[in-house]
């Protein structure tokens, strides 16, 4: 199954997430038969951040946007598991600091965005300004409406720049996030990640959705788009990200870069001072 064709958002396409099934797991049946299918998407896209490094012409972000408990740090973890430290990194938009409330809202996901040969993950986004902000009324419809076409145009010259953008929402159920609510609530090794906010924000639940619909409708784009990701089940979860990710990186014509030396030249050398050490060696032994 090719999850890019079936989960991509098409541009002006109206999701109505309550008919989108959280549960999906496709021809899968289990985590078990599903996890060789991931590790080996993980390991091409191991293979191909390699290039995209060593190339160092084009970039990568990867946006995660969902609802409290829906697993951002799990992909994090499990999808991003195979790529070299060295030139990937995460960043997680918390709220604003002053300084960063104090400058215009693409602001610090533009500081953010990846440098050529780099892979960045957007742990939520520039797109909280369009969700929690819109939720809370942290700002005038006046000003959040205009941030749709603010979003496309940045994440447009992004991509003109060389950057290539994935956004992919995470899509659970009410009673989903309520049992691994339950699951945080019972492992003391998880109570670090219980927020007061959690159950406050739940009863929004309705506000978000609209919220997020009107984001995937209004900001999927060719150039940048977004994937509903049913992820009720983790293990689905990490194998369609996966599948897109590796897939979408097979198509960006990602090659190691030329040599800038002259191999023959550098051969000889090589010949040389494999010699020259053999007799150093001799000399040490007596011969
Ligand atoms: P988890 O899903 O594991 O709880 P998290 O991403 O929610 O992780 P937190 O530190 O709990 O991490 O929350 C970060 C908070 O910062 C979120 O509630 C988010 O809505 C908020 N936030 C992010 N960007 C903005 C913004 N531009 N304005 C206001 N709040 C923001
Ligand atoms: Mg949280």
């Amino acid at each position: 199954m090719n999850y890019r064709k079936k989960f991509v958002v098409e541009p002006g396409e109206k999701i109505h997430l309550n008919k989108v099934d959280p549960s999906y797991t496709g021809q899968h049946e289990s985590h078990e038969k599903a996890m060789p299918i991931m590790q080996e998407h993980i390991a091409r896209m191991d293979k191909l951040q390699y290039l995209l490094y060593a190339d160092g012409d084009q970039s990568l972000l990867i946006v995660l946007q969902a609802l409290d408990a829906a697993g951002k740090d799990g992909v994090v973890r499990h999808v991003f598991s195979g790529m070299n430290p060295q030139g990937t990194s995460v960043f997680g938009f918390k709220q604003p600091s002053k300084d960063e409330a104090a400058h215009d809202f693409l602001w610090r996901a533009h500081q953010r965005a990846p440098a050529r040969g780099e892979v960045v993950i957007f742990n939520r986004s520039h797109y909280e300004d369009v969700l929690v902000v819109r939720v809370h009324k942290l700002a005038k419809k006046s000003i959040w409406s205009k941030r749709y076409d603010l979003i496309n145009d940045f994440e447009k010259m992004l991509t003109c720049n060389g950057t290539r953008i994935l956004k992919f929402f995470l899509h659970i159920s009410p009673e989903e996030q309520l049992a691994r609510f339950k699951q945080r609530l019972d492992d003391p090794s998880r109570h670090w990640k219980i927020s007061d906010a959690d159950y406050s924000e739940r009863e929004l639940w309705s506000k978000y959705t609209e919220a997020y619909e009107d984001v995937l409708e209004l900001t999927s784009t060719p150039h940048a788009p977004w994937y509903v990701i049913p992820s009720n089940h983790k293990w689905f979860r990490n194998l369609a990200i996966s599948q897109i990710i590796a897939d979408t990186m097979d198509e960006m014509g990602l090659k190691l870069p030329p040599t800038h030396v002259d191999i023959d030249t550098i051969t000889k050398q090589f010949h040389a001072a494999e010699q020259k050490q053999a007799k150093l060696v001799g000399k040490e032994r007596g011969d």
